[in-house]
């Protein structure tokens, strides 16, 4: 992300942007030697990469590989290797550098003999207690950042600094360590930069790894829009690929979300502003009504209205609220009190295990929001996904009212972001792999009525999985879906469910 000039650096001219961009492809393009973007000044501020041709709906715009990668600061203390990230209590630590291994496999690695090497030279431990040897695979994404080569050292100090920064996350290390002091100084750069363009890595639904993010330096000249033009993917050897989620005319920015899609304006900006340094005006913030879902709407406070309350000038954080049925005026102090109560609500519902407790909540929550609520899209949100793939209970053993309500929920919530102006998001694909395996499963109980279903079995599959395909998170059996229940098999309809056999399934899925 770059939202402003970037500090001169010693004595080199670092603004030049035709230089950057020949430095961002030499050092970063994967693929392509003619790329579909080019670096340019942005309205928004700062640099930012704009199509240099007609893109089309789906097309890879770019694939990136992270300068580093490693765990997101606010992991919990688990036990995990500093190579493979794999979570386990059997990890001992290397004898030479302290960071903590699986196996014979990693710690001959060449990238832990590298990492190896650089610790046990210049890094020396206060003391060998385990709990100061497991902070070293913390802050494992800064010795990757030590140990890249000039060409793309160079890159990073690109790369915006946000300058409101603390440096609290890095005292374990300094205090547990004794560390040159040109390293504490590069270090506490690394954190400026890793502050505002890191990216968060989903994780893997087949190995068990603590939560990553990595640093990736094309990727990190995309400005943020609420309303983005691209998805991003993760591959397995974590390299990113940027797809574009709609058409992006020739000239415009391609632009990216830093944040859930689905989240109302106030909260979207309030939490770009915490972890991104800026308030967002793109134009979904600038309209109150967010293109028609008014998903930050409370309910009026006028007993017999029923209306919608909505801040009258959205990017301007005190702005007072207004009815739009009976125009009533509300300050914003009630507001933000009302708001409050709202997300203690909610986080006691996140918590709540018990149907009925959860039911009480959510009556309370109904007398505050009106049935379109970014808080009840975002429940719809995670049951949809939910329900039949939870610890609990396999889509199979739901009941008919269940499977009813999976579908319901999935057609309910691709229609409001359909009316964001998303295009094909990942949580489309989500949705639509979802909407895809309620309506299969109805099929395959009843199977007179797959004649009836069959295209939007096919075509919700086949969506889902162009843009899902090759995602680190995407569902384990989307490829095997598409090629059994998707467009074009050739197979007959009892063969063609045999998939959802579980047994068969997971021959098929491990072959
Ligand atoms: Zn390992
Ligand atoms: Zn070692
Ligand atoms: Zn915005
Ligand atoms: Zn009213």
């Amino acid at each position: 992300m770059i939202m402003s000039r970037p500090k001169q650096l010693g004595s080199k001219e670092v603004y030049n942007i035709s230089n950057l961009q020949t430095l961002l492809v030499q050092g970063c393009l994967e693929s392509s030697k003619n790329p579909l973007w080019i670096i340019q000044k942005s309205d928004l501020g700062g640099r930012g990469l704009f199509a240099r041709k007609r893109i089309h709906k789906g097309e890879l715009i770019l694939t990136n590989k992270p300068l580093a990668v490693g765990p997101r600061n606010s992991g919990p203390e688990i036990s995990f290797c500093s190579y493979c990230y794999e979570t386990s209590d059997e990890i001992k630590s290397c004898e030479k550098c302290g960071l903590l291994m699986c196996s014979k496999n990693c710690k001959v690695s060449q990238m832990h003999l590298e990492e190896c090497k650089f610790i046990s030279t210049y890094w020396k431990p206060k003391s060998n207690s385990r709990r100061i040897l497991s902070i070293l695979g913390r802050i494992r994404i800064y010795i990757q950042l030590f140990l890249l080569s000039s060409e793309k050292k160079e890159i990073l100090l690109h790369l915006q600094h946000d300058s409101t920064s603390t440096f609290q996350e890095l005292e374990a290390i300094f205090s547990s360590f004794h560390i040159p002091k040109e390293h504490i100084e590069l270090m506490k750069t690394m954190h400026l930069i890793l502050k505002i363009n890191s990216f968060r890595i989903p994780s893997s639904n087949r190995e068990k790894t603590i939560r990553l993010c990595g640093l990736y330096p094309l990727a990190a000249f995309l400005n943020h829009s609420c309303v983005p033009n691209t998805r991003n993917i993760f591959k397995n050897d974590k390299t990113m690929e940027i797809y574009a989620s709609r058409d992006i005319e020739i000239g415009e920015e391609i632009l990216s979300c830093y944040t859930s899609l689905i989240w109302c304006t106030p909260v979207r900006r309030y939490q770009l502003h915490i972890s991104k340094n800026f308030w967002c005006k793109c134009s979904r913030c600038n309209d109150a009504t967010e293109m028609g879902t008014k998903l930050s709407a409370l309910k009026c406070f006028v007993r017999e209205c029923a209306g919608a309350l909505l801040p009258h000038k959205p990017l301007i954080a005190t702005t007072e609220w207004c009815c739009d049925t009976c125009h009533a005026k509300v300050p914003v102090k009630q507001i933000n009190f009302l708001q409050s109560i709202i997300g203690s609500l909610v986080r006691i519902l996140s918590e709540e295990e018990e149907i009925e407790q959860q039911n009480v909540i959510l009556k309370r929550l109904e007398s505050f929001l009106p049935c379109y609520s970014y808080i009840f899209l975002d429940l719809d949100f995670k049951r949809a996904l939910k329900l039949g793939y939870d610890w609990g209970t396999k889509l199979k053993e739901l009941s008919e009212s269940r499977l009813a309500l999976k579908e319901k929920l999935c057609r309910g919530t691709l229609r409001t972001t359909a009316a964001l102006g998303a295009g094909d998001a990942h949580l489309r694909g989500l949705l639509l792999y979802h909407l895809h395996a309620a309506l299969a499963e109805r099929a395959r109980r009843s199977p007179d009525l797959y004649d009836e279903l069959k295209s939007e079995i096919e075509s919700t599959i086949d969506q889902a999985y162009n843009i899902l395909q090759g995602d680190i998170s995407a569902p384990p059996d989307l490829e095997l879906r598409r090629r059994y229940l998707g467009p074009g098999c050739d197979k007959s309809q009892e063969e063609r469910f045999f998939i959802l056999d579980e047994k068969k399934n997971f021959v098929m899925c491990t072959q």
